[in-house]
């Protein structure tokens, strides 16, 4: 199969779609991965670790997408950028949280196929072509790191000469993949940790990182399919922030994660809640581009509300770019060989359960003929 790997163009964004220690397993199976020249250079890889790796590096766009049966990317194409791929190749990437409609003329123009990485199911055999997963492991970390730089207390408690200072207090919404490896950071940082979330078994996983639960008693009927949480009616909503609103201003740095797929987050913390907060502490909304936890709380912007500083940082994993493409690059390579046929060339079954559940177009129609 010929693989094309393009420089982002996204805004920001960092990472490469195969990383050169994919590309070398991907070499030995048969592939031919062709890149466009500096496409790895911002997550850190240069042509020459490609080259190394068995990849042949072009000087323009357009000659590493010739011939290309699938072009591998991180964000999703633009209108133009598909207008460039080979008629009838697949692309791979993820789709954001913007529609997707506006896609589909240019893919049914030049019959393309476009798979959705973040449709990808969650289920256990699917589990290690997860972007969702393996991106938000980075943000969560990430998360920490600059609640922290913004927060004017040291995270760890200190016994100096100067004094003993006590540890920050840090509050984790959202017990789901980033939320755990916030709580897991922030542990590490030496931060008394508290998580929150309404699936029952995010309990026991907050509590065997060493935080404290908070919040309302959760029951089994918040968990929906898939593992998921299931949206909360008015007056569940209202009774988790009654009852989060008296553990909330005993922190200094709140990071929130809370998500339900396929619709607006939830707000956890109403404006009432941000003012309850010290000046000085610090709230990170990973949730902000999907509306946010916070009420405030802007994607892409820093904001200050009554001495509180709310961060709603977007795509976050961009900015740790050398792990973040490492892991998605592991991502893809696993679709990429769920794909393949035992010869090594590239097969789009529609009926196959991953396949189907990551189809936006199949050579440029929609499957079932409606956008999603
Ligand atoms: P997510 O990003 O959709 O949501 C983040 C967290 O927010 C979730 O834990 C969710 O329960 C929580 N949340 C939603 N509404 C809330 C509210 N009102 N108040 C507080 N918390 C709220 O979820 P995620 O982190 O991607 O994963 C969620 C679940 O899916 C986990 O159980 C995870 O283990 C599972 N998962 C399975 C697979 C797989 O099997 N392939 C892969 C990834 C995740």
């Amino acid at each position: 199969m010929r693989i094309a790997v393009l420089r982002e163009t996204a805004p920001g964004e960092a990472r490469v779609a195969l990383v050169p220690d994919v590309v070398q397993r991907l070499a030995k199976a048969g592939h031919l991965v062709s890149l466009e020249r500096g496409a790895g250079l911002a997550a850190g890889f240069t042509d020459a670790d490609y080259e190394k790796a068995g990849a042949r590096v072009h000087a323009s766009r357009a000659e590493a997408l010739t011939g290309a049966e699938l072009v591998a990317r991180v964000r999703r194409p633009t209108p133009a950028e598909i207008g460039e791929a080979p008629e009838g190749s697949t692309l791979v990437s993820m789709l954001g949280a913007e529609p997707i409609d506006a896609l589909v003329p240019a893919l049914a123009a030049r019959k393309l196929t476009l798979l959705g990485l973040e449709r990808v199911p969650r289920i256990t055999r699917a589990q290690s072509m997860d972007v969702l997963s393996s991106q938000a492991t980075v943000a969560g970390y990430k998360a920490v790191l600059l609640g922290a730089a913004e927060l004017g207390k040291l995270l760890p408690m200190l016994t100096t000469a100067a004094g003993t200072l006590a540890p920050a207090k840090v509050l984790v919404l959202g017990a789901g993949v980033a939320g755990l490896q916030a709580i897991a950071t922030a542990r590490r940082l030496g931060a008394v940790v508290s998580g929150f979330d309404v699936r029952p078994a995010a309990r026991e996983q907050v509590l065997s990182l060493g935080a404290s639960f908070v919040g309302p008693e959760v029951t089994a009927d918040y968990e929906g399919e898939g593992g998921y949480a299931r949206p909360l009616t008015a007056e569940e909503q209202a009774k988790t922030r009654d009852a989060l609103a008296a553990a909330v201003p005993q922190h200094d740095l709140v990071i929130s994660t809370a998500q339900v797929p396929g619709r607006k987050a939830p707000i956890l913390i109403d404006a009432k809640g941000v003012a309850s907060l010290r000046p000085g502490s610090v709230v990170v909304d990973l949730a902000a581009e999907t509306g946010g936890n916070i009420e405030g709380s802007k994607a892409g912007e820093r904001v200050v509300i009554g001495g509180v500083v709310v961060l709603g940082p977007v795509q976050l994993a961009a900015s740790v770019p050398l792990h973040a493409s490492q892991m998605f690059a592991r991502n893809v390579l696993t679709l990429v060989q769920h794909l393949s046929t035992k010869e090594g060339a590239l097969k789009i079954d529609p009926e196959d359960e991953i396949t189907k559940a990551m189809l936006v177009t199949l050579n440029g129609q929609v499957p079932g003929g409606t956008g999603r």
